[in-house]
């Protein structure tokens, strides 16, 4: 293992690298938000061989549209906060690959990393930073009509409805966050709660409240999304009086919060009831030279700063585990 830093990893730009599946990597990083790039800079600035699988670059950064609480910037929008992440981590010779998905990996002093199309890579430390995904509503319509109405980024797909009668579900922060960026676009916004009110902060509801094309349906679930090959209405069952209807809308989002990425773990990774990896002050997991940063973990407070942060908190873990691992050898 070379724990030098070489004049060549400062080359500037252009500089990510096919991930080579017969290399032995010192860390591989799963996940390409704010966890995952900010191990990636931490560990290539420690001179360390690094491989990084990013199934969708930025995460769900490069699903919001305002950021405010990023230290350096009063504001940036996600996108272009993803890029000057992006230039940050390319300005290192680190071996990269986009779109690919991890599907499983196996523990042990050396880890095998699996890709959804059959590729494999091995390494002596890996840092999981695969953070959430939108939670489906797991009903009659939604996939079927995912992409033709069904939507869950607000950010990427409101401009899609400007001028429509649209449907939020979820009346947590999600949701209420969805509606307010959809209020000024479409006709009509009809945000359905499962709850008697909403739950998301006092400050997302006044801002709601404030536009008057919102309506709201409480104590209520969604049976099925209703539309032959595009989104023509919902059915609803109302939770106090078991009541059936249907309302008519051109576009349904699921907003009812966010799911850990952690399905590709091996059964001997402890995970807590919701999916989250348990992890120690210094990101360690309950398998040896196996990390975890950011929203997938148990972290409190799922904030852009706070996985970057518990990024590079797992890579200064990883190398030290690597700088015992190689006096062992
Ligand atoms: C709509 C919205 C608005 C938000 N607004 C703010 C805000 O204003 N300020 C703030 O601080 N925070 C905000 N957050 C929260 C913040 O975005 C997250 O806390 C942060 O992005 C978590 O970073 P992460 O790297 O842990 O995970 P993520 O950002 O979820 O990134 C996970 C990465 O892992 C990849 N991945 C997942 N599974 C796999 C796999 N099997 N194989 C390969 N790659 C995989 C993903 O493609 C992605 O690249 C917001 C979140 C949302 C959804």
């Amino acid at each position: 293992m070379e724990f030098k830093l070489s004049a060549a990893s400062f080359v500037s730009e252009k500089n990510f690298l096919p991930l080579d599946q017969s290399a032995l990597y010192d860390v591989f990083i799963i996940g390409g938000g704010p966890a995952g790039l900010t191990a990636a800079v931490y560990c290539m600035r420690k001179g360390l061989s690094t491989g990084i699988v990013v199934k969708s670059l930025g995460g769900q950064v490069a699903d919001t549209s305002d950021v405010e609480n990023y230290m350096g910037y009063r504001h940036i929008s996600g996108v272009d906060l993803v890029e000057k992440f992006r230039e940050q981590v390319h300005q290192f010779p680190i071996g990269y690959d986009e779109g690919a998905e991890v599907v499983s990996f196996s523990e042990g002093k050396i880890k095998k990393v699996v890709f959804s199309d059959g590729r494999s890579f091995s390494c002596k430390a890996l840092i999981i930073a695969s953070g959430k995904s939108w939670r489906r509503l797991g009903v009659p319509g939604e996939d079927r009509l995912t992409g033709r109405g069904v939507a869950f980024c607000t950010v990427c797909d409101a401009p899609l409805f400007a001028g429509k009668n649209v449907v939020v579900v979820g009346g947590g922060n999600s949701g209420v966050e969805s509606a307010i960026d959809l209020a000024p676009l479409a006709s009509k916004v009809t945000v359905i709660q499962n709850l008697s009110e909403l739950t998301a902060d006092t400050v997302l509801v006044k801002k709601l409240n404030s536009f008057n094309n919102v309506e709201f349906i409480y104590n209520s679930i969604v049976e099925e999304i209703l539309g032959e090959d595009i989104v023509s209405g919902v059915k609803l069952r109302d939770l106090g009086t078991g009541r059936v209807s249907e309302i008519a809308t051109e576009g349904v989002f699921v907003e009812i919060g966010l799911d850990p990425n952690s399905r590709f773990v091996p059964p001997s990774l402890e995970l807590n009831r919701f999916g989250e990896i348990p992890v120690d002050c210094n990101c360690r997991t309950s398998l040896t030279g196996v990390f975890a940063a950011g929203d997938v973990t148990t972290v409190a407070y799922k904030q852009i700063i706070i996985a970057g942060g518990e990024g590079a908190k797992a890579a200064l873990a990883a190398w030290d585990y690597l700088l015992k691992l190689n006096e062992e050898e």
